[in-house]
């Protein structure tokens, strides 16, 4: 099966050429240069197939067994393998996998517990908290009365202590833990007695761990949170998109946030698609690629660190890194542009000490291809190299493109 369904009967090649041309052209860019932002990964060619299926043309509003359109009776059973098999990934009792986005199903969360104008206490915008964690420019900022906790400006771990401290003050409506930069897990638990002592909801924004979750490699929000909202194509390996897992008592409210408050019709091919990276995500492979995406962000981070980059709380226990390369004379904004033309392509990132930006990367894209600890350390050299001058743009992108070369994403 070709990675791109459409263009393996050559149909968009003879109709529209300019278009299969960019498909190839960034199919080329994906197999020649390293994908090290933290929120990427390359899904499954099964999970393509099912994003390029007949299902993108039905129409579904509503949730299976109720629509407002007729014909949904083969999509149905789609969206409820989907639901049943999420349950059963993240041990939740329900599961709504209609959130277009990571963001839909930030906004579905707040629009199933809270009213506009309720104080939400998230980490801050600064320390990593995402856009929808009350950023003035999104609707979670205009919309609701942010407070904003920090990470620890030496540690870089977050300020558990103040966390407590601004509830206790605050008496916020709903608390959200979870974080675009995190590189370390989140204590859930705490999170939950905070939020019991002062009567909030708990929402865990887990979009990048929750594929670590799936595997085993890092701790389940399900327990805890009252809302967890997640993307699937993070680590988790699936097709753009977003979900939302809660209790029963909390079910209606959370689907009638999503459809009809948030958002129209469900998109069914990519829920068809969420339920093929779901069964992939249920398989001992998977739970070894996990735990394989963690020793390699370990590794990758150590090496970083021995090149001279300060590592952000020293590791990681995640897929995520983030790092200071000012040591080595750029900042990371800088950095970004320098590995970028070397053919290392990842994020910058603001840092918890705050006078420059650093560098944010991942390692589930590259864990995907089938790299380990030892392509890892070559990559922390080859960085570090570059942003020392050491290495000349060119030859590194010679040497990064051999390196894909042996690990292609989608072979053949
Ligand atoms: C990625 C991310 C989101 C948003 O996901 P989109 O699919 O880009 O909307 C929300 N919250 C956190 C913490 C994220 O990391």
């Amino acid at each position: 099966m070709s990675v791109i369904p459409v263009l393996e009967a050559d149909v968009l090649r003879r109709q529209d050429p300019e278009l299969a041309e960019i498909l190839l052209g960034e199919l080329e860019r994906q197999s020649t240069t390293l994908q090290l932002i933290a929120a990427e990964n390359f899904t499954s060619p099964a999970v393509l197939a099912a994003l390029g299926s007949p299902l993108a043309n039905k129409y579904a509003e509503g949730y299976p067994g109720a629509r407002h359109h007729g014909g949904c009776e083969i999509v149905d059973v789609a969206e409820r393998v989907a639901v049943d098999r999420a349950k059963a990934l993240f041990g939740a009792e329900h599961a709504n996998v209609q959130a277009h986005s990571g963001s839909s199903a930030v906004l579905a969360a707040y629009a199933a517990l809270l009213r506009p104008g309720d104080t939400v206490l998230a980490l801050g915008l600064p320390y990593g908290g995402h856009l929808t964690h009350g950023s003035p420019a999104n609707f979670s900022g205009r919309w609701f009365d942010f407070v904003g906790y920090r990470v620890d400006a030496e540690t870089g771990l977050i300020d558990y202590q103040q966390v407590r401290s601004l509830a206790r003050t605050h008496r916020p409506k709903a608390i959200v833990c979870g974080s675009i930069a995190y590189p370390r897990h989140i204590d859930y638990a705490f999170f939950r007695e905070v939020a019991d002592e002062v009567g909030a909801y708990l929402i865990a924004d887990a979009a990048h761990p929750i594929g670590l979750v799936a595997g085993g490699a890092a701790p389940n929000p399900v327990p805890y949170a009252d809302v967890v909202c997640a993307t699937t194509h993070k680590v988790l390996r699936g097709p753009r998109g977003g979900m939302l897992l809660c209790r029963s008592e909390l079910a209606e409210r959370v689907d009638r946030a999503v459809f009809p408050f948030t958002q129209g019709g469900a998109q069914m091919h990519t829920i068809a698609a969420k339920a093929v990276a779901f069964g992939e995500a249920a398989t001992p492979a998977f739970t070894a690629y996990a735990h394989q995406v963690v020793a390699n962000a370990r590794v990758l981070a150590a090496g970083l660190a021995a090149e001279g980059l300060v590592v952000t709380t020293g590791g990681t226990d995640t897929h995520l890194i983030t790092a200071d390369p000012l040591p080595l004379g750029v900042d990371g904004r800088a950095a970004r542009g320098q590995l970028a033309a070397a053919g290392m392509v990842l994020d910058c990132c603001a840092l918890p000490h705050g006078d420059s930006r650093g560098l944010r990367l991942g390692t589930a894209a590259v864990t995907t291809q089938g790299m380990g600890e030892g392509e890892m350390a070559g990559i922390a050299a080859l960085m570090a190299g570059v942003l020392r001058g050491r290495v000349d743009a060119r030859r590194a992108r010679d040497e990064v493109r051999d390196l894909v070369g042996g690990f292609l994403p989608y072979p053949g």
